[in-house]
């Protein structure tokens, strides 16, 4: 096995700890690079040596590039950690990484900027054999007259995308060709002042799809694996709540299949490093939207069901080590519920940061949780307010729901608001029960429930 001495580790929070318990495992040194408001961090605490960024606002200290380079340099580490947000998917970052003379934990600077562009992305994809959405075949022309004529074969409803949209942000759906040229317009003026770029395409806009995705791992001598399947249809306003594997009623046919095709994909555009390919499922077929190339907030149900810690892998693969698995070895056991712990109301989803009073992590079989709070903590009011995850695995969903529900209810977390209560309710809904449901289930229900 290749070593990596030291690593930066470029994040805050759950992920931050996730990362070091891996290195840590593994022998190697960690570097906790942190803002002012984050020095009491448990990871940081933990860290071999730890550096402070710059003050509280994520601009300044977890997106400040020099910094985090400075602070890789200072502490003699070889490789940088970026976790999922921030930097993770910023390919002009991964590239001054690696000219500054260290490894980046991740894929190649190329391939971040290849699909985190849509267009080029779903271009790629398509050469590569994997189902997209039926739509304009790469960017909308100017003439109106021949994005008129594209909709009409595509088919209304449609959506249109920017291409360097993200974070949901950037799309408009229409229904009718009355409303196209317009919608077309405001589309490409946002995408403009948004993003810098106002190339926009369209596609066939799915009514009631579920959001479905593969985990795939690769190496850089040209290996490539799927880990199955992940559904995390259970979303507000496009936001995953909980995410689950295996994705109810997808057969191991279904699963080869996509996976084969992302497992291809791979191979073709070189990829290396951890990635998702996230789908939409609509009607029996997978159609998909976009690749993340990174490590997700969902891994961990992955690893419960796989046996495959992918941290740990995403770290052996970036020292140049071959994946230590092989297609054949990996075998799906049992099912696995995540539920994202929010410091939020539960009623208003108002953030909710402040003094953490009183914490007990729940355990038992089955049970992990992935958290940096602990008693006395403060949840900064600077980032995003998931403050943990608690996942459950069982020999089948019903045992995992069961000890989800007992782990939600023996947990204590006081001082502030959590959206502990909604995960409770949802462990009871006859539809979350009955598993499968679409991309808009959680929102009907809570519409419901306001009557
Ligand atoms: P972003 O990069 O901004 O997250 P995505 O392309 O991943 O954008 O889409 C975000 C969400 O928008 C999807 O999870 C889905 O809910 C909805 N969406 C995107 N494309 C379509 C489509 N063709 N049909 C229906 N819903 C869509």
């Amino acid at each position: 096995m290749a070593v990596l001495e030291k690593i930066v580790i470029a994040n805050r929070g759950e992920i931050a700890l996730r990362i070091l318990r891996a290195c840590h495992t593994m022998g190697i040194k960690t570097v906790a690079v942190h803002s002012t408001v984050d020095r009491n961090l448990k990871h940081v605490a933990m860290a071999d040596e730890s550096v402070c960024i710059g003050p509280a606002p994520s601009t300044e200290s977890y997106l400040n590039v020099p910094a985090i380079i400075a602070a890789t340099e200072v502490t003699d580490a070889v490789a940088i950690h970026p976790g999922y947000g921030f930097l993770a998917e910023n390919a002009d970052f991964a590239e001054r990484v690696e000219q500054s003379g260290f490894i980046f934990i991740g894929p190649r600077p190329e391939t971040i900027r290849l699909m985190g562009d849509k267009v080029s992305a779903i271009k790629a994809m398509r050469e590569a054999g994997v189902p997209c959405v039926p739509g304009s075949d790469g960017p909308l022309p100017e003439d109106p007259h021949e994005c008129i004529k594209i909709a009409r074969d595509v088919g209304y409803p449609v959506i249109i995308k920017a291409s360097a949209g993200g974070g949901g942000r950037g799309m408009r759906v229409v229904n009718t060709e009355a409303h196209l040229s317009n919608a077309l317009q405001l589309t490409r003026q946002e995408a403009d002042t948004s993003f810098g770029d106002a190339t926009v395409y369209l596609e066939k806009f799915l009514e009631n799809p579920r959001h479905i995705e593969i985990q795939v791992i690769a190496d850089s001598h040209g290996n490539a694996i799927h880990l199955g399947e992940r559904d995390c249809s259970t979303q507000r306003r496009h936001q995953k709540v909980i995410e689950e594997a295996p994705a109810p009623g997808i057969t191991e046919e279904q699963r080869n299949e996509i996976g084969t095709a992302c497992v291809n994909a791979c191979k073709r555009i070189a990829y290396r490093g951890a990635g998702t390919f996230e789908f939409l499922f609509d009607g029996g077929h997978f159609y998909f939207i976009e690749m993340n190339t990174r490590i997700q907030v969902e891994h961990p149900v992955t690893e419960r069901i796989t046996g495959v810690d992918l941290v740990r892998e995403q770290i052996m693969v970036a020292a140049g080590d071959r994946l230590s698995r092989k297609q054949e070895d990996i075998e799906i056991r049992g099912h696995a519920i995540e539920c994202r712990i929010n410091a939020e109301d539960p009623e208003t989803f108002m953030p909710s940061p402040g003094l953490v009073e009183g914490f007990h992590a729940p355990g038992g079989p089955g049970i992990r949780t992935e958290t940096h709070i602990y008693d006395g903590y403060r949840v900064p009011p600077n980032y995003d307010s998931m403050i943990g995850k608690i996942i459950s695995h069982g020999e089948n969903r019903d045992v995992a729901i069961a000890r989800m529900r007992v782990a939600l209810d023996e947990m204590v977390l006081n001082g502030i608001k959590t959206n502990v209560p909604l995960h409770k309710w949802l462990l009871w809904d006859r539809g979350f029960l009955r598993g499968g449901f679409n991309i808009h289930y959680l929102e009907k229900r809570l519409a419901e429930r306001k009557k």
